[in-house]
């Protein structure tokens, strides 16, 4: 079965609850049409419910992060069961800004996405390799350590729960520099992540879990990604901040 193209936004730290609306206003107003990509928009925290409340069902709604505790004396965490009140679908976990300045290790990444799973949503799982990692020739090991220190722990769980997951290739050296990957580095690291998830899954899991590219997409940029075999969709940072940029990379993406 084909796999069914995603795209997601990832706003980071930007827009508040206020600005969220209008963008979704304008958004909605381009009438995506829902029959040709998942879509999901994960602005910060506080602008969750608003953004659930202002789009379509249609579309989806994505938290950048989550607690791996369910609940406690843990000062400003938030815990998956909040997330899910408000409405959302996703979980972003394991972007390289969390991996990289919040410490966040394979092992706590693995309790995030237990948690996520758990409670029914889905997760965005982000993997990628420094461009110290490259250079040394490192990117397969780097992948193979990020997918096993996280998936290994809850094999069993995802065994029979894998289409609650989504992958996403971010190349560190590509996020937010203007700098893509070529189509062939791409294709490649996604070629190995699917490799890599049909031995920790099986080739049913392999085939059919989706695999995002992300690193400074744009709409001139997604057709030609989207056309090799293993890209299934793009997880977009700085050209999702404009409704238009973000609709134009999902309609020029989809319909390659
Ligand atoms: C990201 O942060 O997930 C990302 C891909 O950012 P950008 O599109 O700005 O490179």
């Amino acid at each position: 079965m084909p796999r069914r193209p995603i795209f997601a936004a990832n706003w980071k730290m930007n827009k508040t609850a206020r600005e969220a609306k209008l963008y979704c206003a304008e958004f909605s107003a381009l009438g995506i049409d829902p029959s040709i990509a998942d879509v999901v928009i994960c602005p910060p925290f506080t602008a969750l419910d608003s953004v659930r409340t202002s789009l379509p069902q249609t579309i989806g709604v994505g938290a950048q992060n989550s607690s791996n505790h369910l609940s406690g004396a843990f000062t400003g965490e938030i815990s998956i069961g909040m997330v899910a009140e408000t409405g959302c679908s996703h979980v972003i976990v394991g972007h390289s800004e969390r991996r990289a300045l919040f410490n966040e290790s394979p092992a706590l990444l693995s309790e995030k996405l237990d948690r996520v799973i758990e409670c029914g949503l889905h997760a965005i799982f982000c993997v990628g390799e420094t461009l110290a990692d490259r250079e040394a020739n490192l990117t397969q090991q780097v992948l193979l350590s990020q997918l096993q220190g996280s998936l290994k722990p809850i094999l069993s769980e995802l065994s029979t729960r894998w289409t609650q997951l989504t992958i996403a290739y971010e190349p560190v050296w590509a996020i937010g520099t203007g700098k893509v990957a070529t189509v062939d580095q791409a294709q490649d690291a996604h070629h190995f992540i699917r490799s890599t998830l049909s031995g920790l899954l099986g080739p049913q899991a392999g085939k059919g879990i989706r695999i995002q590219y992300g690193g400074s997409v744009k709409p001139d940029n997604v057709k030609e990604l989207m056309a090799q075999p293993d890209i299934d969709g793009a997880l977009v940072g700085g050209a999702s901040l404009d409704p238009r940029s973000f609709y134009e990379i999902i309609k020029n993406g989809a319909s390659q």
